[in-house]
């Protein structure tokens, strides 16, 4: 079907987006047309924004405006504790139970032996030159309950044991192939709380 280049433009451009098809693409690009003149400009203000004034901490790898981040830069968090996640959505989804108070680490993926992806393309770098500051006596690993989380928690076990510091990793009662950020806050504070060691 024929549309004017500007709607085809849209609706490719909808149609980027991940779980959106063309026909979703299609119905979102007409439904955009219709807006008024305001809410079109603050949509566009919206992406260009959080695309142009949000970074990744340079401690941590979650997404901020500011660097270090509010969490890295908050004196009453404590500094002796970090929790490893997979992506900065799951640092949101932690700090929704409020009980955890100490730092993150977000590694941006996961090692991937069956896509082939390694350690040294994650965020993992810089968790170790964190390590080197002897405050740190705790790490938390938070990856998924997937195998790919699985092996990426096992492999920092490794890395980091050595060195002295307490590696634990979330306890059971997430559902094993499950997304932290799914997990509702009663499971989630369990598997913190029984969290065990590695
Ligand atoms: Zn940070």
């Amino acid at each position: 079907m024929y549309y004017p280049e500007p709607i085809a433009k849209l609706i490719e451009s909808f149609s980027k987006l991940p779980g959106i098809g063309q026909k979703t693409a299609t119905r979102l690009a007409f439904y955009t047309i219709g807006m008024d003149d305001q809410s079109v400009n603050e949509f566009a203000k919206n992406l260009l924004s959080a695309k142009r004034d949000l970074h990744f901490c340079s401690i941590c790898g979650n997404l901020t405006e500011t660097d270090p981040c509010g969490i890295c830069s908050d004196p009453t968090r404590d500094k002796s504790i970090i929790l490893v996640v997979e992506e900065p959505k799951d640092v949101l989804a932690m700090e929704k139970i409020r009980e955890y108070r100490g730092l993150y680490h977000v590694l941006h993926g996961t090692i991937s032996p069956m896509n082939g992806i390694s350690p040294d393309e994650i965020n993992v770098k810089s968790l170790i030159t964190r390590l080197m500051d002897s405050t740190v006596s705790e790490i938390i690993i938070a990856t998924n309950a997937t195998s790919d989380g699985e092996a990426t928690a096992m492999y920092l076990a490794r890395m980091i044991k050595p060195a002295g510091i307490k590696v634990t990793r979330l306890a059971r009662g997430l559902a094993v192939g499950s997304d932290i950020e799914y997990a509702d806050e009663v499971t989630l504070s369990k598997a913190v709380e029984n969290r065990l060691e590695l």
